[in-house]
């Protein structure tokens, strides 16, 4: 059981290599990028969404006008999922890949050097601690972390 008292509670975030950065051949050039920052790989696989299961992850934008081109876009090729552990993970992950849209990102961030416009956006990072558990269930089995 995790909980803030032990220290785990922020220990955790989940992200995902999206189809753009995939499918460009820059994954391993992120994956080394989130080690170098510290961020330990806890889980990690390849896989392909399909247009219903990207439509699930990101059911929270359903209303948004980018809502079909979001879906369209996310399962438009394999992924790369992953949890990663750290101190503050979901806050330091954020910075890390940097603002949402590339050309307001940060210089050195994941965004910045691999995103190519908002909706390309080279890779996802959890926004809370409870969202990371919801998006982690999502992709990992237990037997699947370590
Ligand atoms: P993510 O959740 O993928 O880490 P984020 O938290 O930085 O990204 P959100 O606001 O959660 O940004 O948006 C989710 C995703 O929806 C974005 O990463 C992007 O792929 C897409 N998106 C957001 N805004 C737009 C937009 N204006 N036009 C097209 N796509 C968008
Ligand atoms: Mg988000």
């Amino acid at each position: 059981m995790r909980g803030k008292k032990n220290g785990f509670m922020d220990n955790r975030t989940f992200t995902m290599i999206k189809p753009d950065a995939f499918a460009k051949g820059y994954s391993g050039a992120i994956i080394d990028k989130i080690i170098q920052a510290g961020f330990k790989i806890v889980a990690l696989k390849m896989t392909k969404l399909s247009a219903e299961k990207a439509g699930e992850f990101y059911a929270i934008h359903k209303a948004r006008p980018f809502f079909q081109e979001l879906v369209d876009f996310m399962s438009s090729g394999p992924i790369v999922a992953a949890i990663l552990e750290k101190d503050n993970a979901v806050a330091d992950f954020r910075t890390l890949i940097g603002a949402t849209d590339p050309a307001k990102a940060a210089e050195g961030t994941i965004r910045k050097l691999y995103a190519a416009s908002v909706g390309e956006n080279a890779i996802h990072g959890s926004d809370s601690d409870d969202n990371e558990k919801i998006e982690s269930d999502f992709f990992f089995s237990v037997l699947e972390r370590f």
